[in-house]
This record gives structure tokens, sequence and C-alpha cells, in this order.
């Protein structure tokens, strides 16, 4: 699929990381199709490994995704749109029309919202370097770690 003038997805979906993947991935079940935009700043982007989903232990949460990317566009039908979505509106035909940060428009029957959440961290020197190395913000991650 083309940016538009084009074809009309059944969804946009702003944000490819695991909300998005899955909410694609659901709608391909229902023979639906979608676009995904991405701008590749999923909140684990972090050194670290993949915790909690089975048989994905250890890995990285980019292979993760890469993975399940593949699995999408094999279905012929998502496409992905490696770039941000600026701004959205409502057509005079009731659909929603993304523009992206290249310029191209994009219009769909629906609009998913998986751009995800945004960390705040403290204002402590040093933070940030150890973060995920050594200041770890999920309990079991600093268990593994210990032990080993
Ligand atoms: C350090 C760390 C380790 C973690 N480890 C684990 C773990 O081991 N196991 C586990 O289950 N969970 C883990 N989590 C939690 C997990 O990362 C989140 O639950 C998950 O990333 C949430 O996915 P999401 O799709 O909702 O959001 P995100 O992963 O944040 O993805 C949002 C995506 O939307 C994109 N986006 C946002 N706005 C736009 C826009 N306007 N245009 C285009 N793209 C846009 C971003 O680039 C990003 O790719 C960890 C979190 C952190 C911080």
């Amino acid at each position: 699929m083309k940016a538009i003038d084009r074809l009309t997805a059944d969804a946009l979906i702003i944000g490819g990381s695991h909300a998005g993947l899955s909410a694609a991935l659901t709608l391909y079940r229902s023979v639906h199709t979608t676009v995904i935009f991405d701008n590749n700043m999923p909140r684990n982007s972090y050194a670290t490994a993949v915790r909690h989903t089975s048989t994905w232990e250890g890995r990285t949460p980019a292979e993760m995704r890469e993975a399940s990317r593949k699995e999408l566009v094999s279905t012929g039908l998502t496409t992905f749109v490696d770039a941000t979505a600026e701004s959205v509106l409502r057509t005079s035909e009731g659909l929603f029309e993304v523009t992206d940060n290249t310029g191209s428009r994009w219009q769909g029957r629906t609009l998913l919202l998986a751009t995800g959440s945004t960390d705040i961290f403290p204002d402590l020197e040093g933070y940030l370097d150890l973060y995920t190395r050594g200041m770890y913000v999920l309990f079991s991650e600093k268990r593994v770690r210990t032990a080993s």
C-alpha cells in the first residue's frame, strides 16, 4: 500500500512497538488492513533483555519487534511506515487522515494510538548512565542480574 490518494486502510496505528504490533496481528486475524507508523523510540530501547515473555527470555526487544514485523509483512495486510505521524484530521467522509513527517498522507477507517508512555527520570547525576546497568526499573531484573 502506498500513501494516499490511494487505498483506505481499515486501521491506522500510530506506534509500532509491542502494543501496535499486537493490535495489527489481532486485526489481521479479522482480515483487516493496517498501516503502522513508527519512529523507533520504544520505551525499552535501553540496553536490556526481554523478560517475562515465554520463548523470548534473554533476547533483545529489537529482535522481538523485528520478528513480529516479518510476521505481519508476510500477511500482506500490514504496511509499515518508518516515520513520525505528525498530525491527524477527520475528513469530510469521516475517515482519519494521518500526515507523516515526510509529508505523505494516509487514510484509514479507524485510528489506534499505541504511542506508549514516556519515563520521567529523577534529576540525579549518573542516573541515566546506570539505567538498566545497575539502576533497575524492574525488581526481577535486579534479581536475575545479581544472581548471575
Ligand atoms: C528498561 C525497561 C525494560 C523492560 N523490560 C521488559 C521486559 O523484560 N518484559 C516486558 O514484558 N516488558 C518490559 N518492559 C516494559 C515494556 O518495554 C513496555 O511495556 C512496552 O514497551 C510498552 O509497549 P508499547 O507498544 O505500549 O509502547 P512503546 O514500547 O513505548 O512503543 C511506542 C512506540 O510508538 C512510537 N511512536 C510514538 N509516537 C509516535 C508518532 N507520533 N509517530 C510514530 N511513532 C510513534 C515510538 O517510537 C515507539 O516505537 C521494560 C521497560 C523498560 C523501560
